[in-house]
């Protein structure tokens, strides 16, 4: 697979080509939009990128998604998007639009047998957590999230070992990201939650930009026609790269120019 490369060239023609409309503009939030924090809560969109991404989702041909394995609610709480944006939280076990007056959510059912292993896994994950400092557990609607970038490197490793034999041991979804170990009970990929998206949307073409390990599987459900950006350093399936959150804000920002001049 070729390195990598900057995605300047193909945003370019894509605003230049009115034939390949809607296009799907699905963004991770973490890492993506916003640099990363020791403390998830203190996460927040760059400044510039808020009004990017008012622009975007106002203009025509253009469908804005955010695509983040945050629970929805703190997605929402966190994203400052306009009204329109489609939310896809929990890593697509969640989804919702945002309205006017507030979230237009689509409803998450457990069965019986998958809120009983809920309740067994956060237990059992609370468990793993005790005793070791840095370590936190975060409970979604569909999973438990047992946190560790606050941890010393030898107390983060056992904790996240202990977590993925814990998902081995109940049987549920395991996802490895950047200090954490999510354990879910509803099966869910940001791939399928964007191949989703897109058939529902009709898009003929999709950018999807992400930094993180669980982001692959989006790249994996796109074509060689999308756009698929890795943010950051690291092994990748996407077929360009970006830098650092402040480079995918000046890239998008690019982008609406190019939209603009296109639309005359
Ligand atoms: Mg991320």
């Amino acid at each position: 697979m070729p390195e990598p490369h900057d995605p300047t060239a193909a945003l370019a023609a894509l605003a230049a080509d009115q034939s390949r409309r809607p296009v799907l503009l699905a963004l991770d939030f973490d890492g993506t939009l916003a640099p990363l924090q020791d403390d998830p809560a203190a996460s927040r969109i760059l400044p510039d990128g808020v009004g990017v991404l008012a622009d975007l989702a106002a203009t025509d041909g253009i469908v804005l998604a955010l695509v983040s394995g945050r629970a929805m609610a703190d997605l929402h709480a966190l994203a400052e998007v306009p009204v329109g944006t489609l939310l896809v939280g929990s890593h697509g076990a969640e989804r919702a639009r945002v309205t006017a007056h507030g979230l237009d959510r689509d409803v998450v059912r457990l069965t019986d047998d998958q809120a009983d292993r809920l309740a067994a896994l956060g237990a059992e994950a609370a468990a793993v957590a005790r005793g070791r400092e840095g370590v936190w557990v975060e409970t979604k609607p569909t999973a438990v999230v047992v946190h560790t970038r606050l941890a010393d490197p030898e107390v983060a490793q056992a904790a996240e070992q202990e977590s993925l034999a814990l998902g081995e041991r109940l049987g549920t979804g395991v996802l490895h990201g950047k200090a954490v170990v999510e354990l879910t009970v509803l099966h869910a990929s940001k791939g399928e939650a964007l191949t989703a998206l897109r058939q529902e949307i009709g898009a003929p073409v999709v950018i999807y930009a992400g930094d993180d390990v669980t982001d692959e599987r989006a790249f994996e459900a796109l074509g060689p026609d999308d756009v698929t950006i890795k943010v950051g350093a690291g092994d990748t399936g996407a077929r360009y790269r970006i830098d650092s959150p402040e480079g995918v804000v000046t890239a998008l920002a690019r982008f609406r120019d190019d939209l603009a001049a296109a639309a005359g």
